[in-house]
């Protein structure tokens, strides 16, 4: 093998130890070797240097979806991936609301098999219940054995309470997750946006937040009694937070995310009719984006992940009643997390980067997300200072749907390491 790679100059950001300096990496057999904490100016013969730049453990984003089987012409598995390299990411999680969907162990080993060709890793989160149509548990433990990492009906809530339970019970002698898309149907159905003072103005059918914290309040209950565990995803109101915030007190087995789509826009850009912001859940208010924001600051919320959902550009042309739901995430969330969390002091470089490696790490039981020794050499390398505008061009994924096109951010991945490999380097 000859993934031998010297990496210097740079500082690290480790989100274990929460060190924050210069050090330099070794990496042999495309395994973190040794890692030197350097006291004063080191050389090394045919190292690559990283001076000015912030060498952190690759990137994870637990919540993409990539469209493969059934939608290959939005994104593929191969592609998707490309897409995560480019934004800084060695590894996702991909959901299984594809078509058909991965609720069997051979849909699940379809993917694997798929992304052998990928850039960076793929972990397949496997379907709840069968179809994910709410009616009959999937083979969970079956889809574990090929690789799955937690199971999840997302696109949709789980509507049924008795199966939300048996889900739980049955993982539990394996110890993984459930990912939970938080919203009852029968509360916000029709619903485009959030139901809000805005929603009234624009004659737009609303989705109230209790849609989704009646849920987010199931769902605890539910891992309290039996003991399973619960992840919820996208996060995008207060009392959300609030709940998850009381629960974790109470040692309830509960992780959650928020997107940077949720900690950065609010429902009063609808304004524009700009179907890239129609998001499920929807974008909220003001006060829900600071409370997500405190979420993060106070340990409610673990993880940051991109909800990436690609779109064909003639469905997103539709009017905002008819479009679907979803932005693409993979090429910028780590701008909008340098930007909009780093450069306003919301989190620190060590924990910005624990929600986006080693807490994502742990909640899927994957390897990565820390600069252990002989942990697989998977860098994300920041440039912290880089300004840069979105552009569509430039986007690897095969969709175009994201309204920060055309923003100004700072901070963008430089180079991409996957198992001491280069995948993505614009050095
Ligand atoms: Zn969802
Ligand atoms: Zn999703």
């Amino acid at each position: 093998m000859n993934n031998d790679m010297v990496l210097v100059g740079a500082r690290i950001v480790d989100p274990v130890s929460g060190y924050f300096g210069p050090a330099d990496i070794f990496v042999a057999n495309g395994k973190i070797a040794r890692v030197d904490k350097r006291k004063k100016k080191s050389s090394h013969k045919g190292a690559l240097n990283l001076k000015g730049l912030y060498l952190c453990p690759g990137f994870i984003d637990m919540h993409v979806h990539l469209r493969e089987p059934g939608r290959e012409d939005e994104e593929t598995i191969v592609s998707g991936s490309w897409a995560a390299a480019a934004g800084g990411f060695t590894a996702v999680a991909c959901m299984p609301n594809t078509d058909p969907a991965l609720d069997s162990a051979e849909a699940i080993k379809y993917v694997t098999e798929r992304a052998r060709l990928a850039a960076g890793k793929v972990y397949p989160v496997g379907a709840i219940t069968v179809g994910r149509k709410g009616e009959t548990l999937a083979p969970m433990l079956e889809m574990a054995e090929i690789g799955a990492v937690a199971f999840s009906d997302d696109g949709s809530g789980l509507q049924n309470s008795h199966l939300m339970r048996r889900a739980l019970e049955y993982l539990k002698s394996s110890d993984m997750t459930i990912i939970s898309h938080c919203e009852y149907n029968d509360i916000c159905a029709g619903g485009v946006m959030n139901e809000s003072f805005t929603s009234t103005v624009l004659g737009l059918r609303g989705i109230p937040p209790i849609a989704e914290e009646l849920m987010v309040a199931r769902d605890i209950m539910l891992a309290e009694y039996t003991g399973g565990r619960v992840h919820i995803a996208h996060v995008s109101t207060a009392a959300s937070v609030e709940l998850i915030r009381r629960a974790k007190r109470a040692r309830v087995k509960v992780t959650a995310e928020v997107t940077p789509h949720h900690f950065t826009l609010t429902d009063d850009l609808i304004k524009s009719f700009d179907t890239n912001l129609k998001v499920n859940p929807p974008l909220r208010t003001r006060k829900d984006v600071e409370a997500l924001k405190k979420g993060l600051q106070n340990g409610a919320i673990d993880c940051i992940a991109s909800d990436h959902a690609p779109h064909a550009i003639e469905e997103k042309e539709a009017e905002f009643d008819s479009a679907p739901f979803g932005m693409i995430g993979l090429e910028t969330t780590v701008g909008l997390v340098v930007t909009e969390l780093i450069k306003k002091r919301i989190l620190s470089w060590p924990e910005a980067v624990a929600a986006m490696t080693v807490k994502p790490a742990r909640i899927l039981k994957i390897s990565g997300g820390t600069f252990e020794i002989g942990a697989p050499a998977d860098f994300t390398v920041i440039d912290p200072s880089l300004e840069w505008v979105v552009s569509k061009d430039e986007f690897k994924s095969l969709s175009k749907n994201s309204p920060f096109v055309g923003r100004k951010l700072t901070g963008k991945a430089v180079m991409t390491i996957v198992n001491g490999k280069i995948v993505h380097s614009l050095i």
